[in-house]
């Protein structure tokens, strides 16, 4: 296992996942490969931590995850988005992760990590947490980043996205420790390879690997709470567009509000969120948190359904980091045609309907 190289004091890449009632969202699992093989060019420890209680993960997707430990950051008072007061928290862990407990009173047995480098996946939530971290540390924070390298004690190389990822910049960070939002939208999920997956010495001769989790109660400033989100419209209604596994997107062709009822009822089906392009939300007909692009969110999902959407390049800067793209067009010529992996040309309020009608027709057959 890594763990300080050369004999040091064992540093640590602490990467910060976001999570859902499934565990890590796909922007955070994506984030982790760039934290695993930062850990790895410095020989340092991987260390998660989230937001939320012990079991929140299971252990099985945190050996896979491939991190040594892991920390579960939960207080009484942290029961909802607390921009200021997360980050608050991630600066105390940053400051030096504790041991494990090794007296009745919590007295660490082992002394505390230090933190070389602070990751998160690019989302809303993520650059606003490392923004007040850096504010609150001092240190530079670096946006987009899709590939990190330690290259000398509080140096690293970096490789970001620029011009809304049209263009990659090379980059050098001089930090003792590095804050890095990884564009997730444009690194694949990997797999963590096998001979990364701890055994972890305090279970050394249990015979498996196995990740300590444990729980940071951090201490809070004053005024931390003060900003707090203990519900967000997106998660009402379901699914959030930044975390779907499947997207529903709907442009200019709609046609009008009324016409996304039928993308609707197609996401109702496929557990899906909808987004929409920019010309929707200039033109009033969906809020502009649905809006997917460059000034929009950035999604990841397994399968984008673009539907009545050109294409543009400030569009396709929200959703390359799609797995899979269809696009419903009819116009043969339009950019996303030739974007995405496949493309049905033809009317989408005929082929929106006809594909509610089929799921509805399998689901009633399987029933
Ligand atoms: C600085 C800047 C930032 C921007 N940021 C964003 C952003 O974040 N997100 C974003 O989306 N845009 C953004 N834009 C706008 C972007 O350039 C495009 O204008 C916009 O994406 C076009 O939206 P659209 O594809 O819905 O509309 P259009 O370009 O008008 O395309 C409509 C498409 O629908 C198809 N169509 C029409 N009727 C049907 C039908 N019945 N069935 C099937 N297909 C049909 C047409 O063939 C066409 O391809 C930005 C622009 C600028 C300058």
């Amino acid at each position: 296992m890594p763990g300080g190289g050369g004999g040091g004091i064992a540093m640590t890449v602490l990467c910060w996942l976001e999570i859902d009632a499934d565990g890590a969202i796909d922007s955070s699992a994506r984030a982790l490969p760039v934290a695993d093989r930062l850990a790895r060019s410095a020989n340092e420890d991987l260390v998660v931590a989230w937001f939320g209680e012990v079991g929140s993960i299971a252990e099985s997707d945190l050996l896979k995850m491939g991190a040594d430990k892991a920390f579960a950051v939960a207080s009484p008072d942290l029961d909802g988005y607390a921009p200021l007061a997360w980050a608050r928290a991630l600066a105390g862990l940053a400051a030096g992760l504790p041991g494990e407990a090794g007296a009745p009173g919590g007295v660490p047995a082992v002394a505390a990590a230090p933190v070389s480098a602070v990751l998160a996946a690019a989302t809303d939530r993520g650059n606003e947490v490392l923004a007040h971290l850096g504010a609150i540390t001092g240190l530079p924070m670096a946006a987009n980043v899709v590939s990190a390298t330690r290259t000398g004690p509080g140096e690293c190389r970096l490789i970001r996205q620029r011009w809304a990822g049209s263009l990659l910049e090379e980059a050098v960070l001089d930090a003792q420790l590095a804050l890095l939002a990884v564009a997730a939208d444009a690194v694949p999920a990997e797999p963590v390879p096998a001979e990364a997956i701890p055994a972890h010495p305090a279970l050394a001769g249990a015979g498996s690997g196995a990740v300590s989790v444990l729980r940071y109660e951090p201490e809070l400033a004053p005024g931390d709470l003060l900003v707090r989100a203990a519900e967000s419209a997106g998660e009402r209604a379901g699914v959030s567009l930044a975390t779907a596994r499947v997207v529903i997107g709907g442009g200019r062709g709609v046609g009008g509000p009324d016409g996304f009822a039928a993308l609707e009822e197609l996401a109702g089906l496929l557990g899906a969120a909808v987004g929409v392009s920019r010309v929707v939300t200039s033109e009033g007909w969906r809020p502009h948190r649905q809006q997917v692009g460059q000034t929009g969110t950035k999604i990841s999902p397994e399968l984008y359904l673009a539907c009545g959407i050109s294409g543009a390049i400030q569009h396709m800067a929200g959703c390359q980091g799609a797995k899979t793209i269809v696009a419903i067009n009819t116009d043969p010529g339009a950019p996303i045609v030739a974007k995405a992996d496949y493309a049905v040309i033809g009317d989408l309020h005929q082929v929106v309907p006809a594909l509610v009608e089929a799921l509805r027709a399998r689901r009633a057959g399987a029933a």
